[in-house]
């Protein structure tokens, strides 16, 4: 691209020749009428344009279908810019030839079958925004330095980059190089201990034979393809802001930084708004699935403005995983830490599926199963509740080491990263009664109180006071009655932020793109879609109102036979509690802004006024 006259089809010409590939003279597509007007000396309008750029658009995409191809046009606005590249803007490379108007205006008039008068240059000149996407070329140098200037830079230099090459960093890279990308991967260098690790890293694989690996953050960034697409793969927190003071001195204009860490979206709101007085994007992008989705196709949560999203979306959605229709688990969420956002109410849920698990287990070995009968259970729920989380933890019930099950010899403290803890807070503030994740964590966090329980245990000695009666049949419906009220606490306090926050997020999408690849993937996360199309409360649904009532008599029986029994249970009964709380008409509420109001004169409202009117008593 670039003004009439700059050598657009020259170059073009050449390089089409050089990398064996059709060239098209964008000119030469233009309507009759276009070219009537412009020998006329009169210069297109943007209607005029629309066509013509649509033409070009259909053109790549069909040339694109094949292999590639070179096209030249001006191209001078960036809305003509979108219209060629419309839904192939990853594909698409652009590269802008720039010359003063006079060394232009020159060859202009040095040319004789050109349909453009010169005196329409300035016009040109005038519309040009400079496009920041694109490899700037100086017409200055020769053909061939151009072209070889151009070669390198979208031949040789990578397209995408992984900054941090840890657990996810490696499997991000390998899924990257496995799509057919060229990376460059950087691991930093710290003596005696980080020493060679992307060269080390590059070896291991064969995949990655044509990745380029760095210690060196200015030789990583300048291999890259501008604008340059960077991912961040380090620790959340500080690790992050120090990463991107490191990179900044070698970022410029549009270049991309993508931080797929679990970093707190708050932080990614900040950095967001911090990066753009630099004119650096930053996607902040939620990614789950561990290590093994990371290598396989993980869950991809992207979100920041979209025009930066759009010039990673190939990457993003190639490396992810797939849904039951082929579609890309990644889809853009929505503005500024969004993406982020959803990631932590993911863990949350997750959190939450965990530690039902660990208690629905706990009370089958409360009613006498061995850990390998525990699995069979387990399994035999498969059928009506499959998910990564029960497949997983049926493995877990199953390793032996020696003649004993592992998981007996596995210390009973619960570790976490943090992201509970935020989903936690983020309810808090939001005022969302996500009392599931909260109770998930903090039994997290009671765990981690191992001494006291052992001396309290000695204290307050546990016993039966009924034969602990449960069917399995009872202990799955609970199970199931408290995964709905889990994953309808989750999607409300992300359907809360997207009010609070004007995120416009879309629950059915976000439900399908954690039906593949990411932790939380299960069948109810497959009915949550098309439960979600058409409501945005998961609880007003006929299928969930009927489940739901079909399933609450048995949940009360396991927990109040796990509470008889002395057996913690502090998710399924909250399930109910929760439950029991959000269908009731007439809540306690009343006695605490009653009580409020005594001590407090905080005021309150009466039913029988719907004026909203706040009102005081004395009540002594
Ligand atoms: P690791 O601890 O395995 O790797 C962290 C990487 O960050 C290492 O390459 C480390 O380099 C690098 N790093 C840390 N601090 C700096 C710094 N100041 N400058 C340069 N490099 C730095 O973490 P993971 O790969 O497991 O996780 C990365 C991110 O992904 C985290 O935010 C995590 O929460 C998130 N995540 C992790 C998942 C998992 O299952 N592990 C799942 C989903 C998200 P060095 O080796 O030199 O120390």
């Amino acid at each position: 691209m670039g003004v009439s006259g700059v050598g657009k089809s020259t170059i073009g010409k050449l390089l089409a020749q050089d990398l064996n590939i059709p060239f098209f003279d964008g000119d030469d597509f233009h309507p009759e009428s276009n070219i009537t007007k412009m020998s006329s000396g009169q210069p297109l309008n943007d209607d005029d344009r629309q066509p013509w750029l649509e033409t070009l658009n259909a053109l790549a995409k069909k040339e694109l279908i094949k292999n590639s191809c070179i096209i030249v046009c001006s191209a001078l606005k960036q809305k003509y810019r979108d219209i060629v590249s419309k839904e192939i803007e990853s594909k698409t490379k652009w590269v802008h030839l720039s010359g003063s108007y006079e060394q232009i205006c020159e060859r202009m008039n040095s040319r004789t079958k050109h349909f453009m008068p010169s005196e329409l240059l300035q016009s040109q000149f005038d519309i040009l925004e400079n496009p920041t996407e694109a490899l700037q070329i100086d017409v200055s140098k020769t053909p061939q330095n151009i072209i070889r200037t151009i070669k390198h830079e979208l031949m040789d230099a990578s397209e995408f980059g992984v900054f941090g090459l840890g657990v996810m960093g490696k499997s991000l890279c390998r899924n990257l190089a496995n799509n057919g990308f060229k990376i460059s991967m950087f691991n930093r260098h710290v003596e005696g201990l980080e020493e060679d690790i992307a060269t080390n890293f590059k070896t291991q694989f064969k995949e990655l034979s044509q990745a380029a690996a760095f210690d060196d953050i200015a030789a990583f960034v300048n291999s890259l393809q501008q604008p340059k697409k960077i991912m961040l793969m380090v620790n959340a927190g500080k690790a992050i802001d120090d990463v991107i003071e490191d990179l900044l001195p070698y970022l410029s204009e549009s270049d991309i930084l993508i931080d797929c860490g679990n970093s707190n979206y708050k932080k990614t709101k900040e950095r967001y708004e911090y990066l753009k007085t630099k004119n650096i994007h930053l996607v902040g992008a939620g990614v789950s699935g561990g290590e093994e989705g990371a290598l396989k196709g993980p869950s991809i949560m992207p979100s920041g403005a979209k025009e930066a999203y759009k010039k990673v979306k190939l990457y993003l959605e190639a490396i992810s995983a797939k849904d039951k229709d082929n579609l890309p688990c990644c889809t853009y969420i929505g503005p500024d830490g969004s993406g982020h956002f959803i990631k932590m109410v993911h863990n949350g849920i997750e959190y939450v599926e965990m530690q039902l698990l660990a208690e629905v287990s706990t009370i089958l070995e409360a009613l006498g199963q061995n850990p390998s009968e525990i699995a069979d259970t387990l399994e035999s729920w498969k059928g009506q509740a499959s998910s990564y989380l029960l497949d997983i933890t049926t493995s877990i019930f199953r390793k032996k080491e020696g003649n004993d099950w592992l998981v007996n010899k596995v210390l009973d403290k619960a570790g976490n990263k943090g992201t509970g803890n935020w989903t936690a807070i983020a309810s808090a503030e939001l005022g969302v009664p996500s009392t599931l994740i909260a109770s998930a964590l903090f039994t997290r966090y009671m765990s981690f109180y191992k001494e006291e329980r052992l001396q309290l245990n000695k204290s307050f000695k546990k016993g039966s006071y009924v034969k602990f009666k449960i069917t399995f049949n009872e202990l799955f419906e609970a199970y199931q009655f408290a995964r709905i009220i889990n994953h309808y606490q989750g999607f409300k306090l992300i359907t809360e932020a997207s009010k609070s926050y004007a995120w416009n997020l879309n629950l059915s999408e976000i439900a399908r793109i954690w039906t593949s690849g990411c932790i939380i993937k299960s069948k109810l996360m497959k009915d949550l879609v098309e439960i979600f199309k058409n409501t945005s409360n998961l609880l007003t649904h006929k299928k969930i109102i009927e489940t739901l009532n079909q399933y609450k008599s048995s949940t009360k029986t396991v927990v109040l036979q796990s509470i008889l029994n002395d057996v913690s249970i502090p998710a399924l009964s909250e399930a109910i509690q929760f439950f029991n709380g959000i269908t009731t008409a007439y809540s306690s509420a009343n006695i605490i802004q009653a009580q409020r109001d005594y001590f407090g004169a905080h005021t309150y409202q009466r039913l029988d006024d719907n004026s909203g009117k706040n009102y005081h008593t004395n009540w002594k």
